[in-house]
């Protein structure tokens, strides 16, 4: 029986990935969906999760593609009646938002899917596998897009809590967890704010392995022409890069070919979902939003021109 699912927060992305994913995908049945200003053609549509939730009591999961900062309470108002939930990221708009959601999926025995989509990038698995028994001497991060082309018009990622340029870095910081094989910490950030917002729009982290290794990170959200999103990692017995946010990987300059299989992020988040929602568990790790409070905890701030959004 395929998992009937309402989608909360109809914007860029629901419309570029969510809903065309969920659509291929035979073990789930888009539903409804719940936003304020949008709809879906063909499904039941609603102004608010609770809404949603309280008219169509049959629903056994919902996805949320908000910005950060109305996933708690949605979130909340789901695993309470009873359905699974799958969270965007970044998870929540604060760190604690997070563990409370994920003791209240496990209090209502439901799953709680919250998901780093960098993560399943087709090169990431194999740069994991790859990485593990080599000793790592540095690394650079580099995620520099152009917002006006990844967010046009979109002015809550410069309110507070709108995370400024870490909406995006936060998916460096998500492949880097996922492959290393220790721990990282914040060691260092510079933060530059445009005058007139809230979040800033480049960050510099040196970030500091347990073994006390340093790797770099240079987000930024002014890049024109070239859009990179890059991770380059160097051992003592090689390196790699992972490009195109973790789609593409190279060892010592040479591409590996990645299985067909893992081509797609959201069809394959999806998949997952659909296996955590059977074997009735949930998958959280806040580790990269972690790293990102604490670089607005540590961070050296820099005022900027300012942003046009
Ligand atoms: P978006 O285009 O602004 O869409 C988000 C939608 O959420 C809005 O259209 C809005 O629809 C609804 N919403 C509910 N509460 C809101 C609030 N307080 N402020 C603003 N909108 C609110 O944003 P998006 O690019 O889809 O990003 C949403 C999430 O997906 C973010 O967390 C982002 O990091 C993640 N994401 C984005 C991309 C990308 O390329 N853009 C890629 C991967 C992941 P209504 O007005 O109808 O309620």
């Amino acid at each position: 029986m395929a998992l009937k699912l309402g989608l909360v927060g109809i914007g860029k992305i629901a419309r570029d990935q969510h809903i065309p994913a969920l659509v291929a995908d035979p073990r789930f049945e888009l539903v409804a969906c719940a936003s304020r200003n949008a709809r879906v053609e063909g499904v039941a549509s609603f102004a608010s999760v609770e809404a949603m939730l309280a008219e169509m009591p049959a629903l056994d999961a919902i996805s949320i593609c908000t910005p950060p900062n109305a996933h708690f309470e949605a979130a909340l108002a789901a695993l309470r009646a009873g359905k699974h939930v799958m969270l965007e990221k970044p998870p929540a708009a604060t760190t604690r938002q997070i563990a409370l959601l994920q003791a209240e999926a496990a209090r209502h025995g439901r799953t709680l899917f919250q998901t780093w989509h960098s993560r399943f990038g087709a090169g990431v698995d194999a740069a994991r596998d790859w990485l593990r028994g080599r000793t790592l001497t540095g690394g650079t991060i580099t995620w520099k897009e152009d917002v006006y082309e990844w967010h046009p018009g979109q002015q809550w990622i410069w309110d507070a809590g709108g995370l400024g340029v870490f909406d995006p870095g936060i998916n460096a910081l998500s492949v880097l967890t996922e492959v290393l094989a220790e721990e990282a910490f914040v060691h260092k950030a510079v933060l530059e704010f445009p005058e007139n917002q809230q979040a800033p729009i480049a960050a510099h982290l040196d970030l500091r392995t347990e073994a006390g290794v340093t790797v770099k990170a240079e987000f930024d959200f002014r890049q024109k022409g070239e859009q990179i999103w890059d991770v380059e990692l160097v051992t003592t017995t090689g390196r790699l890069r992972l490009s195109q946010g973790g789609g593409v990987l190279e060892i010592d300059g040479r591409p590996v070919a990645a299985d067909a299989a893992l081509a797609g992020e959201y069809p394959r988040l999806y998949a997952r979902f659909a296996e955590l929602c059977a074997a009735g568990q949930s998958e959280v790790d806040w580790r990269p939003f972690q790293l990102v409070a604490d670089a607005f905890l540590i961070g050296e701030r820099r005022t900027v021109a300012p942003h046009q959004v």
